[in-house]
């Protein structure tokens, strides 16, 4: 079948590869998935640069990704192998299964974080597989997934929309970390897919209304477009009439600030918008030292991180895309594989010239 092979950092190649046999991989609750829709997540284009964002978000440190991942963890498809008698109830079932699974046995799972696992192994991911010729991914025709982890969608949810539902159980999770209050507004700092989906999060927990700032056109014409709150334009604005304009929008400072950005500028923004007793929540966490004047913390301000999801988020997730409480139809772009070592090249070298919210692969179009 091809899949879309990171060979090594730079080389995204779309590839002939075996067919994923399910059974050799030890595990009996691996089922086969035929992909009919993928996203591309922001993290894809970090592996492609030589990063490892889970290991940096999760374990804090970066680890060497292995050569030969086919990339792609946001999917949805339908089942058509399964090994277990448990599982047979998946067959031919569309589906949009948990990309990860935990180990269950370390002090993390034990007590319940079990996102923070170091032993997880995922799609799209080369660590925990042990050595294997291709790394499992879902930048191709099929991809393996575990049964206990796939959720079914219904008729009225397309492929496309459940692809989303990764990053979608990721905007619960940051939310939960941002304790919405409900009443009071929520700024997103970057709005792209995450702060986006975090913002649709943030009105359905209660939020009085959510303000969201970026500096690509594009990010705020989609907010926009979902009449999602006030979206503004950054990019032509000075930090000064950045900062008014808040203040005019919110008096009393916000209840929860999400920075998707991670820039000295975008923390700074971030803090000075924090209200009483409000929380700063991290999406992006860079390896850079930030000077910081702690009385800018005073009256419980907080600043958090937030990483993955837990199993449970997905459900949560999944209720709400369903009654139509989440929306991602305007966020999607659809390409091809064979399209997509050329997009790779081109918006990671310039970023702002992408012109596209979120891509989202056919791996059986070309
Ligand atoms: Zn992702
Ligand atoms: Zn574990």
């Amino acid at each position: 079948m091809p899949a879309g092979v990171l060979e090594s950092p730079g080389r995204l190649s779309i590839k002939q590869i075996p067919v994923w046999n399910i059974e050799s991989y030890q595990d009996p609750d691996l089922v086969l998935v035929k992909v009919a829709a993928c996203g591309v997540c922001g993290s894809d284009f970090r592996y492609f640069m030589g990063e490892n964002p889970w290991s940096q978000h999760t374990l804090g440190r970066f680890i060497r990704n292995a050569p030969n991942i086919v990339l792609g963890h946001e999917y949805a498809g339908t089942v058509v192998a399964v090994q277990s008698e448990a599982n047979r109830r998946l067959l031919g079932k569309r589906v949009a299964p948990v990309c990860s699974k935990v180990c269950g046995a370390c002090s993390d799972c034990r007590s319940g974080r079990t996102r923070l696992c170091e032993k997880t192994i995922h799609m799209g991911h080369g660590q925990g597989w042990g050595e294997r010729d291709y790394y499992p991914g879902a930048y191709a025709h099929y991809v393996p997934s575990w049964g206990a982890s796939c959720f079914e969608i219904p008729d009225h949810i397309s492929f496309e929309e459940a692809a989303m539902m990764d990053i979608l159980a990721v905007c619960v999770h940051v939310a939960d970390q941002g304790q919405i209050q409900a009443g009071r507004p929520v700024l997103l700092v970057g709005a792209g897919p995450a702060g986006n989906g975090i913002a649709q999060v943030a009105l359905a927990m209660g939020a009085s209304h959510v303000v969201l700032l970026d500096r690509s056109e594009k990010a705020i014409q989609v907010a926009k477009l979902q009449g999602l709150g006030e979206a503004i334009h950054t990019q032509h604005m000075s930090d000064e009439e950045i900062a008014n304009k808040l203040s005019q929008v919110a008096p009393e400072g916000f209840g929860t600030v999400f920075d998707s950005v991670g820039t000295l500028e975008s923390i700074n923004l971030s803090i000075n918008a924090l209200g009483k007793s409000a929380i700063l929540v991290m999406l992006a966490v860079h390896d850079v030292a930030i000077p910081l004047n702690f009385f800018r913390l005073g009256s419980e301000r907080r600043i958090v991180t937030s990483c993955n999801f837990e199993v449970g988020d997905y459900p949560r997730a999944l209720a709400w895309l369903t009654a139509g409480r989440l929306s991602v139809k305007e966020w999607l772009t659809p390409t091809t594989l064979p399209e997509l070592p050329g997009l790779f090249d081109r918006i990671t070298s310039d970023p702002d010239a992408k012109g596209v919210f979120k891509l989202v692969v056919k791996p059986w179009h070309s």
